[in-house]
């Protein structure tokens, strides 16, 4: 783990949005509770639908109607001291997004203007948030970004579409590094991307955060990315944070059975060949849960307990030593964990 990560920086509690109102209300994010440290990497994972992004777009105030933030609170412990994201007015968290907190989305090209060169759209950047800066020192600071993700400065004439996507992500995260946030929130940044491009950016951006020191939020689907770049893991499902560990921790050793199915989905690169297991049946609708544990229908380890008991996201207690947590019954009183979920290493992990 990063040196840097101690202290929180972002601290998001309880948090809970719904798209819609009233009793047809989607609940797509839970109660989620996380924290993200200086300098760290706190990697978000989960299926298509799970409300990793909807959290993201919470938490930088970036939600479009109908989803409403009903509970919790995002306290961000930026330059002006601590301040929750949801007590700002519109002014004030524009001000906030670029200069502290920046985002990358998955979609480079539908982030960056068409019909505006690379070499305006970070300079129009640098203009709206580092007044003091002339024209020439713009252009030259637009130069380092472009180089500090390695791409020549004669990109700086080019149009978007004249770049190959993962130039153009790289130009994203250029961008989103501009003024040096506290807080690089990543969703699905490299998921358009070969393996080769995907795997070149990753090794960038974590040479990046060692010099830069910035934290970053990484969300994907994809857990198997997150092997080597994040320092916490939180994987998420139906909207609800199920389990969190340190991520090496999690890999080798996971304690719910939706992350071992996830960890069981890809095939391991390194080491003995393994069978991928993968996860029966879809993630659910939203809009009709299933009771007690959302997960039950898809557990190759549901009780009739869990057809009735919603499990909390709990610490795991008889790993004190080792700050995690996982919401399943398996490891409340009265029940005894399968063995299959307190070996390691586990399926198609490439540790
Ligand atoms: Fe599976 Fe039950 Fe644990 Fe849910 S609570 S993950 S259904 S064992």
């Amino acid at each position: 783990m990063n040196g840097l990560a101690s202290e929180p920086i972002l601290e998001i509690s309880g948090l809970s949005v719904d798209y819609g109102f009233g009793p047809d209300a989607v609940h797509a994010v839970d109660n989620a509770s996380l924290t993200l440290r200086r300098g760290e990497v706190l990697g978000l994972a989960g299926e298509s639908g799970s409300g990793k992004s909807t959290l993201a777009y919470a938490v930088t105030r970036l939600l479009r109607e109908p989803g409403v933030i009903t509970a919790g609170s995002a306290l961000f412990h930026g330059r002006d001291g601590a301040q929750d994201l949801f007590d700002l007015d519109a002014e004030q968290i524009r001000e906030l997004r670029w200069s502290q907190i920046s985002v990358v989305f998955q979609s480079a090209m539908n982030s960056l203007n068409p019909v505006f060169t690379i070499g305006v759209q970070l300079t129009d950047v640098l203009r709206a948030h580092s007044k003091e800066l002339g024209r020439r020192e713009r252009r030259q600071r637009a130069a380092e970004l472009l180089d500090m993700v390695g791409i020549t400065e004669d990109r700086l004439r080019s149009y978007p579409h004249e770049l190959s996507g993962g130039m153009r992500q790289r130009v994203m995260i250029a961008m989103a590094l501009a003024l040096e946030p506290r807080v690089l929130i990543m969703d699905e940044p490299t998921t358009a991307l070969d393996v080769v491009t995907q795997r070149e950016i990753l090794q960038e951006l974590g040479e990046l955060r060692e010099r830069l020191g910035f934290a970053v939020l990484f969300i994907t689907h994809d857990l198997s990315l997150l092997v080597e770049l994040a320092d916490t893991i939180a994987v998420m499902y139906a909207g609800r944070i199920v389990e969190h560990a340190p991520a090496e921790t999690l890999f080798r050793n996971p304690r719910h059975p939706y992350t071992e199915g996830l960890l069981g989905s890809f095939p391991g690169l390194h080491g003995e060949r393994t069978t991928m297991t993968g996860i029966p049946g879809s993630p659910p609708d939203l809009r009709n849960l299933p009771s007690g544990c959302p997960f039950h229908p898809r557990c190759g380890y549901a009780m009739d307990a869990c057809e009735t008991q919603a499990p909390a996201l709990l610490p795991i207690s008889w790993e004190p030593a080792e700050p995690r947590s996982a919401s399943c019954l398996l490891h409340t009183d009265g029940h005894q964990a399968p063995e299959s979920l307190m070996r390691a290493p586990k399926i198609g992990s490439t540790l």
